[in-house]
């Protein structure tokens, strides 16, 4: 910027798609859990930009590595390799069911390919025909059309004129109707191993082992949207690792790149061998200084320590949540997983979850929502006990000035 310029949120409305409502706040710096707007505000961060800054803000390993790449190389395009690239996909693949990865730069990117590649898979090895996708009703999977398409909210993918075809829908965790719907032309089903966005909605254990057991009978492939619950939110590596059921692609974006744009596809050996030279690509997937990252924020998360952490900060959540339900009685139940928690709003405050996001951050405080009926709690893998305990003290107070108003 040549001039200074007063930037308001008042702006936005002017010079932004209106296709984002953000709050009034303008943060401009962070650090760790908390961060600031432009009038010096702090506020207790416990949204990590929706499940991606899994470290907080500005963690110094993050920021050392970023800048030691920013001075060294960039960009290269895919015409060559690169060695963050390689470095991460060696640590993915030695952490996981996986053989083979594919960068991408977002979770809809990562799950587009996912989705192509079972098509391509099924389509090489039993012609055409095998070709549905089972997914669920609620499901997020990302804004492109495919991935909107079968994600399962249609009032996100109506109105763009004709949807990709072959795609079902299902009510999640309803074994009758996946046996109903399942068939030889099944390709894949795609599912999140907790619903995020859908509501903070956890599977039963036998419903994904019935999803794995129907997928081998009908030659289907299952693929785990991990992009929120992976990179240790559910206090394993990956959520699938915490189940005992493996999928046959997996994809991982958000926190991989603690806030850098970042995604990846991992699957086996035999599936990723359908993705020949020239199948598919990103003029940007395992861009270098995404890659640089992305190696800083897997080595720090995949360690005993921080995934052991999750679980007790889970632990201190939950505790805390209760507490505060016990006095205000404004949720039915606290669900979820680690560090991905959702408070279920009561009967007395149906559809009012953004009036409590929106008086956190009267009381310095950042949350989100799941859905009009649930907040959610997705802070930092690391954030410090003090904060969370200082977070939960402006949360009540939210809380209270809902209840009492
Ligand atoms: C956020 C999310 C996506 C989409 O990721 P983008 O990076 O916004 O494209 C896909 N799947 C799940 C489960 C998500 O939570």
């Amino acid at each position: 910027m040549t001039v200074e310029m007063k930037l308001t949120r008042e702006q936005f409305d002017e010079v932004m798609v209106p296709n984002y409502a953000p709050s009034p706040v303008i943060p401009v710096k962070g650090e760790g859990s908390r961060v600031w707007d432009q009038q010096g505000t702090e506020f207790i961060d416990f949204a990590g930009g929706i499940a991606v800054t899994a470290l907080g803000h500005c963690h110094p390993a993050l920021v050392t590595a970023l800048k030691e790449q920013g001075e060294k190389l960039w960009h290269l395009s895919n015409v060559m390799t690169n060695e963050p690239a390689l470095a991460l996909a060696t640590k993915l693949v030695n952490a996981t069911f996986a053989d083979k990865v594919f960068f991408a730069n977002s979770g809809a990117e990562a799950n587009e390919a996912a989705l192509k590649l079972a098509r391509r898979y099924a389509f090489d090895k039993y012609g055409e025909g095998k070709d549905q996708i089972i997914a669920f009703d609620k499901a997020f999977h990302g804004r492109t059309f495919f991935t909107v398409s079968v994600g399962g909210q249609a009032t996100y993918s109506d109105g763009f004129g004709p949807k990709p075809q072959g795609i079902t829908h299902i009510p999640y965790n309803d074994i009758a109707a996946l046996e109903a719907t399942m068939s030889d032309s099944t390709c894949a089903i795609m599912i999140e191993p907790l619903q995020g966005e859908g509501g903070i909605i956890s599977p039963e254990p036998e419903f994904l082992s019935k999803v794995r057991e129907l997928a081998d009978k009908y030659n289907a492939l299952v693929i785990f949207d991990e992009v929120q619950t992976g990179v240790g939110r559910t206090g394993d590596l990956y959520a699938y690792m915490g189940t005992d059921v493996t999928p046959d692609i997996l994809t991982t974006a958000k926190a991989i790149g603690g806030g850098f744009p970042l995604a990846a596809m991992l699957t086996t050996n035999e599936i990723a061998a359908h993705f020949k030279v020239g199948t598919h690509g990103s003029t940007y997937g395992g861009n270098p200084l995404a890659c640089a990252v992305g190696n800083a924020v897997i080595d720090i998360v995949n360690t005993p320590e921080v995934l052991d952490g999750v679980k007790q900060r889970e632990q201190l959540f939950r505790d805390g949540l209760n507490a505060i339900n016990d006095k205000y009685h404004v949720f039915s139940q606290i669900r979820g997983k680690g560090l991905l928690l959702g408070g279920v709003l009561n009967e007395k405050y149906q559809g009012r979850s953004r009036d409590f996001l929106l008086a956190s951050i009267d009381n310095g405080l950042m949350t989100l929502v799941a859905g009009a009926n649930v907040v959610r709690f997705a802070p930092s893998l690391i954030i410090p006990e003090a904060d969370i305990a200082e977070g939960l003290k402006r949360f009540e107070a939210a809380v209270a000035q809902i209840v009492t108003a």
